[in-house]
């Protein structure tokens, strides 16, 4: 089969290989996928980079999120046959932990990523434990397939976790990037009242945001005159240290932020002052439970994902390159058969 494939860290040592072995089926569970649709996310970056000391195997296939078609299956695959339409949740858990039994998958203690600690899909074909599929309805196209479990699924879970309420302030920066449009989208369908941060005024609005801020460096001011001093009561902010402090000084009484990522830097500054003495909840989020991604996908009708860019599998260099553009609005999606 065709791979994306890297040896060494970097993009530039992601090349596309002809004749690799398509992947067998090592466990009885284990499911063949087709892979149609692949989104290209930051996290592949991030494994291609070299800053995950975990990634495995070496020589590496990235591609974390995948949607596709059942291609063959193990002895004891239960209810999925060949040609079947699948997105694949790339958290691989244990099911044993306690984390796991808490239904917490997504932070199992013994878990990781499809397309970091196993070969992802950026190749024709993958082969992924039965519990990691998820059949999709018929009317589900395959870039909403390929977001849900990843791009979906992230922002929702962070929502949840910072218990966005109905008629609340969400800001969301970023608001146009990968996690922020359904961001956007969720918390309008949670009744709050979303402010996006984002230059993209227009498709912005049309996903559901109340009020959008384009002037990045008028943040606070302009979320103290929309929501009249009060600030906003959740803020969702993925990316990093350049946005920190105009993401935490927006924060109202008894706010939370929630962070998933940092894009521009880890390390922040944290005035400890305002966080006690204003009750402000900092919450780390990660992935989203099973149960989040099957409540995706059954309100899928209510999601939608705007793709910037399409590549094929043999640009694959420049799909990732194109994360980095400025001019990025929207996902990027790599068509793979
Ligand atoms: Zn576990």
């Amino acid at each position: 089969m065709r791979a994306a494939v890297f040896g060494k860290p970097g993009i530039e040592n992601l090349k596309v290989i002809d004749n690799i072995e398509k992947p067998k089926l090592a466990n009885p569970d284990d499911v063949l996928i087709k892979v149609k649709v692949a989104g290209v996310n930051p996290i592949d970056n991030v494994v291609i980079s070299g800053s995950i000391p975990t990634v495995k195997p070496v020589p590496h296939i990235p591609g974390a999120e995948v949607s596709g078609t059942v291609d063959e299956i193990g002895n004891e695959v239960n209810g999925l046959k060949k040609g079947d339409r699948v997105l694949i949740h790339n958290k691989m858990f244990d099911g044993k932990c306690d984390m796991c039994l808490s239904g917490l998958d997504m932070i199992c203690r013994n878990g990781g990523l499809i397309g970091v600690i196993t070969n992802g899909g950026f190749a024709e074909y993958i082969a992924v434990p039965q519990r990691n599929t998820f059949k999709i309805p018929d009317d589900m196209d395959w870039d909403l397939a390929a977001s849900l479990p990843v791009t979906g699924l992230t922002p929702f879970h962070a929502l949840n976790e910072a218990h966005l309420k109905m008629n609340e302030f969400l800001l969301v920066f970023g608001a146009s990037g990968n996690t922020g449009m359904v961001a956007i989208q969720l918390g309008k369908k949670m009744g709050a009242k979303v402010i996006a941060v984002s230059k993209e005024e227009e498709w912005v609005r049309d996903f559901g945001a109340d009020y959008v801020i384009t002037d990045y460096d008028r943040v606070i001011e302009q979320v103290r005159e929309i929501t009249s001093g009060k600030m906003a009561d959740v803020v969702v902010n993925s990316l990093g240290v350049k946005t920190w402090d105009s993401s935490f000084e927006s924060i109202g009484i008894n706010g939370r932020l929630v962070t998933f990522g940092g894009l521009t830097g880890a390390d922040v500054k944290l005035n400890v002052q305002a966080l006690y003495s204003k009750q402000i909840k900092l919450i780390g989020s990660t992935g989203g439970t099973r149960r989040e991604l099957k409540d995706l996908i059954d309100n899928h009708d209510k999601i939608q994902v705007k793709a910037w860019k399409r590549f094929d599998l043999d640009n694959i260099q420049k799909a990732l390159q194109a994360l980095f553009s400025k001019e990025r609005s929207g996902r990027i999606f790599l068509d793979v058969s």
